[in-house]
């Protein structure tokens, strides 16, 4: 029996025994509302104090290298195998996700069987901007829908090449281009004939 009285968890709302005076939360939530805390903590932080917060990253960074680097090729291995699922599995409920928002179907030939086989299409042929943005835009789309639906739309694989043939998107070329800022078509053809 703990010598404290019952209390009401502060997060929880559920009776708990405290095992000090000062206790808040019930056993289950005292580290998770920790968690939470330090969290928005940093979260403002990032608003507050950017110097603080990017010292704070940095050293989050070098310990997580320590930590790669302290471990045997096995482990590594293991690690990178984890992390890979995990990100394909990110990768693919965002899929779904935008899928939803923009009407899981091709917005041609309404082909919808196979998620695979469906791609999301700038509707201007801009993707190319966008993919030097590391998909952020995926995280856009997700974040505001009704905005999204008037640059993206779904496409199948075949109405999407078709589409990129009958408007001359020609992705490479044409973020060469941008990134170089060269206009002259003789450096893509030379550039092409080096390769
Ligand atoms: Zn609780
Ligand atoms: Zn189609």
């Amino acid at each position: 029996m703990s010598r404290y009285k019952a209390r009401i968890c502060l997060f929880c709302s559920k009776p708990y025994s405290p095992t000090n005076g000062t206790q808040k939360y019930c056993v289950p939530c005292g580290p998770l509302v920790i968690k939470l805390q330090r969290k928005t903590w940093y979260k403002n932080l990032k608003t507050l104090n950017p110097d603080k917060y990017e010292t704070i990253r940095e050293k989050g960074r070098q310990k997580q290298r320590k930590w790669y680097l302290s471990m045997n090729n096995e482990d590594k291995v293991a690690y990178m195998e984890k992390t890979k699922d995990a990100r394909r599995l990110r990768r693919k409920q965002e899929k779904l996700l935008v899928l939803d928002i923009l009407g899981n179907k091709c917005a041609k030939c309404n082909y919808n069987d196979d998620i695979r086989a469906l791609c999301i299409d700038h509707i201007n042929g801009d993707g190319y901007l966008e993919k030097e943005r590391h998909y952020e835009f995926i995280k856009e789309i997700i974040k505001n829908p009704t905005e999204a639906k008037k640059r993206y739309q779904i496409l199948c694989s075949n109405c999407n090449r078709i589409k990129q043939d009958d408007n001359k998107e020609y992705p490479t070329a044409t973020r060469l281009k941008e990134k170089y800022n060269r206009d002259s078509e003789k450096w893509l053809i030379n550039y092409y004939q080096g390769l």
